[in-house]
């Protein structure tokens, strides 16, 4: 079998190149290599559905500037023969929430934000009271209200990439690459636990938390690894008024989901690995304490569900890598590392991995920062605060 782009992993990620490179090519021939259809231990499903215009780094504020309005108009961008993507979006805004000592990194970022055109508010503390009356917001110092973000669902997010590419013509083969074949600077082949071989001129890595073990088979070694975490789904006996996507410092992470909430406390202390184990006692333990803490109704909580699902965590700087250039390999390029950004970031990675595929250049927003020379020079560039 030979193609002309060969994408490895069919989540929202490989999906999204897909569509964006059909898209710009039609007669560009895609093939995504997906081991499971059903998705079943996938990131993209398991995802908690944010997306937000919060972030310090220009690059991912500009990712967000594109593609939460893609996502605005998803239903009927992606529609195929007339029916309409729906995701579910919903414009409930984000807020974060930040101690005194974190107040000038926050205003920082907001500066950074508004420069670039993003609609964010400024909220004191009396401010946050006055919107959010049941917060506890003693220990704050301030708050970043970005009301046009949201946050929506991941599952129809990948089925409606995945559909529209290929209703455009790019072909999904259910079937796991076992292994990579390189000669010098340049990957040849994918080997399919088939027994198929797929040929191409050009590979993504687009596997997300196993991003590394493609790496792996082309022998060398990537900072991306499987960070579990957990998406609980918890009610509240006592009303609450409406919240947006609530993040602090510690990690706390939640949003209306239905009659409850959706979220969770993720931890860079978790052991890497391919864990998918329920630990039962972590909302207890973790994640109902920090929420009793800023919701005085959350005492009375119930954890209904507990969903383990892994980051495709960058160790270097928990940003994604993208581009060519790993191992000094010219036409293999990462699309991976997102720690936890990917869904919302999946349409302006998609199309800035199509530009360079096609153009050999960022045409629209310039990510060469996040291209793998950084893992070379060790030179990280993290997100400054909340992540
Ligand atoms: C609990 C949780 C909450 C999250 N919340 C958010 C959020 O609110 N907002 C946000 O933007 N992001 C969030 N994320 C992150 C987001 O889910 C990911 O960044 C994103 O889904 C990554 O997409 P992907 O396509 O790279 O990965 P995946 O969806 O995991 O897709 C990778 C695919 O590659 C396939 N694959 C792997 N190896 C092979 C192989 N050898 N051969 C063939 N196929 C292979 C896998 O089967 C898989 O389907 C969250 C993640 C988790 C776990």
């Amino acid at each position: 079998m030979k193609t002309d782009v060969a994408i490895v992993g069919g989540g929202a990620i490989g999906a999204s190149v897909a569509y964006f490179l059909k898209l710009a090519s039609p007669s560009l021939g895609v093939v995504v290599v997906e081991r499971d259809p059903a998705y079943s231990l996938a990131s993209t499903p398991r995802a908690s559905g944010g997306v937000r215009r919060l972030f310090s780094l220009p690059e991912n504020i500009e990712l967000s500037k594109f593609s939460i309005p893609f996502f605005e108009s998803f239903p009927q961008v992606m529609a195929v023969n007339g029916t309409p993507a729906e995701i579910g979006f919903k414009k409930g805004g984000y807020l974060f929430i930040v101690p005194p000592s974190s107040r000038e990194m926050l205003k920082a970022n907001y500066d950074t934000e508004v420069s670039l055109g993003c609609n964010v508010t400024w909220l004191e503390p009396e401010a946050i009271k006055a919107k959010f009356p049941s917060m506890f917001v003693g220990d704050l110092g301030a708050a970043v209200h970005s009301p046009d973000d949201g946050w929506l669902d991941p599952h129809s997010v990948l089925m409606g990439f995945r559909k529209k590419a290929q209703s455009l013509g790019a072909e999904f083969v259910a079937d796991e690459v076992t292994g990579m074949d390189r000669q010098g600077a340049r990957v040849v082949a994918a080997k399919l636990k088939s027994g198929a071989t797929l040929g191409a001129e050009c590979f993504v890595n687009a596997a997300g938390a196993w991003a590394q073990d493609i790496c792996a088979m082309l022998g060398f070694r990537s900072p991306i690894t499987p960070l579990r975490r957990f998406e609980h789904y918890f009610e509240c006996e006592d009303p609450i008024e409406p919240l947006p996507y609530l993040k602090d410092p510690e990690r706390l992470a939640f949003r209306p989901e239905g009659k409850g909430y959706s979220g969770g406390v993720p931890t860079l202390a978790e052991p890497r690995g391919y864990n998918f184990e329920t630990d039962h006692s972590y909302f207890e333990n973790v994640v109902w304490p920090a929420l009793a803490h800023r919701f005085p109704q959350f005492e009375r909580t119930k954890c209904r569900n507990t969903l383990p699902g892994l980051y495709d965590q960058n160790d270097l700087d928990g940003n994604v890598i993208i581009g060519p250039g790993a191992d000094g390999l010219g036409n293999f390029h990462m699309l991976a590392g997102f720690s936890g950004h990917g869904l919302m970031h999946a349409p302006g990675c998609g199309r800035a991995m199509a530009e360079l595929i096609l153009k050999g250049r960022y045409e629209t927003i310039d990510l060469a920062r996040f291209g793998w020379q950084r893992v070379i020079n060790n030179a990280p560039l993290p997100e400054r605060g909340i992540i």
